[in-house]
């Protein structure tokens, strides 16, 4: 066996792939350019659009999110603009930070580690300052907490603030809905929920968007600038719609993810990620463990918890990788040794594989509990 079939990736992305998103990442290399490509690129728009539930302008940019981040950015927000940014975790504090690398005058609005962020505070706020932008992380994957979208978007709306939304996370594992909840720039990745390889990022962009983004006089490189993919996108529609080359491979493997996701059904998917991190939260408090996040306030995408008090967090880290090749993350930040996480994406949704996590914890778990009462009885016995 290969060592990539033995791999269990339950990190909170990437998340492990199906086969046949695997072989379509094999294809042999073709142009990126040509009939070929276009019905391709413009085939997995249109099924990006329907996972982002919008009829905006879409693109995909090759790159990791962070890269349609500061598209956004860069595209839309002059220097000096000036930018409100609720964050509760590491994610909403580096969406503060590249509005600061973008020359953006940044007020953060920090709220706890393990709680959302209060919609109501955000409103308020947005009422009394003059903000050009807010930007937020909808699901926050250093706590694994879900934030509110659609009640900041509906004020924003009314005080003429652009929106900026991180569903880099939260795309294809929750409702999630650009055009209802009225997101201008909706910015995710192809390799968390979707399951699909890294190296593909998507952004939408609302009308209200494009206006705010011909409306900047200036710009800050070419690549990342909305207006350059636009212009492709219109004047050579039909034979090079994309400004660049492209890793034609990964644009097949997130296409054959998307339809299976679509065929499974969205909703359905919804649920059952949902239900894997029911099924992990509760096998894991059988086990001893407390939740780091009230249920409450759980995310279905992530789960973050506290270690055991016999099982320090870095060696159960390392004994699920070396002896089961099962992947887990920790904590980050002031987190880390805190807590580890959970993702629940891909492969890791499968019932059989949440089963083989917790099966092979509780046994990780049980043998270090009877060796710590061996030692205690041999340190009786001196
Ligand atoms: C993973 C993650 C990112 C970073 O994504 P990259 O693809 O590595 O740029 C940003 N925000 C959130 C909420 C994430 O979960």
């Amino acid at each position: 066996m290969s060592q990539s079939q033995e791999r269990h990736l339950f990190i909170p992305g990437p998340a492990t792939a199906e086969p046949e998103v695997l072989e379509a990442l094999a294809e042999p290399i073709r142009p990126h350019y040509g009939p070929d490509f276009v019905a391709l690129y413009n085939d997995c728009r249109a099924r990006f659009k329907q996972v982002l539930r919008t009829d905006n302008d879409l693109f995909l940019i090759v790159g990791p999110g962070t890269a349609a981040l500061d598209a956004a950015f860069v595209s839309a927000l002059p220097d000096g603009s000036r930018a409100l940014v609720p964050a509760n975790g590491l994610f909403g504090a580096r969406v503060a930070d590249m509005l600061r690398a973008n020359r953006c005058d940044v007020e953060e609005m920090q709220f706890d580690l393990g709680q959302p962020i209060d919609s109501d505070q955000v409103a308020e706020r947005l009422r009394e300052g003059k903000f050009d932008v807010v930007a937020w992380v909808h699901h926050e994957t250093s706590t694994g907490v879900l934030n509110p979208v659609e009640p900041i978007c509906r004020v924003a709306r009314e005080t003429g603030t652009l929106t900026i939304i991180d569903t880099i996370s939260s795309l294809a594992g929750t409702e999630l809905a650009v055009d209802d909840w009225g997101i201008d720039l909706c910015v995710s990745v192809a390799n968390k929920g979707l399951a699909a390889p890294p190296g593909l990022a998507a952004i939408s962009v609302s009308e209200r968007a494009w206006e705010a983004i011909d409306r900047n006089p200036q710009t800050r490189g070419w690549y990342l600038d909305l207006r350059t993919w636009r212009r492709y996108d219109g004047d050579w529609a039909d034979w090079h719609p994309y400004p660049t080359t492209v890793p034609t491979g990964i644009l097949a493997a997130v296409d054959t993810s998307l339809r299976m996701i679509l065929a499974e059904g969205l909703d359905r998917r919804i649920v059952r990620t949902r239900d894997a991190a029911s099924r992990v939260r509760e096998g894991l408090r059988q086990l001893g463990f407390g939740m780091f996040v009230d249920d409450d306030f759980a995310s279905p995408i992530t789960t973050a918890v506290h270690p055991h008090p016999d099982f320090p967090v870095g060696e159960m880290i390392v004994a699920l990788r070396e002896q089961h090749g099962i992947y887990i993350s920790g904590g980050l930040g002031d987190l880390a040794g805190e807590i580890f996480r959970i993702g629940h994406m891909g492969r890791a949704i499968e019932k059989e594989e949440t089963d083989l996590l917790l099966e092979t914890i509780a046994g990780l778990l049980a043998r270090r509990q009877a060796q710590k009462e061996s030692a205690g009885v041999e340190g009786a016995s001196v």
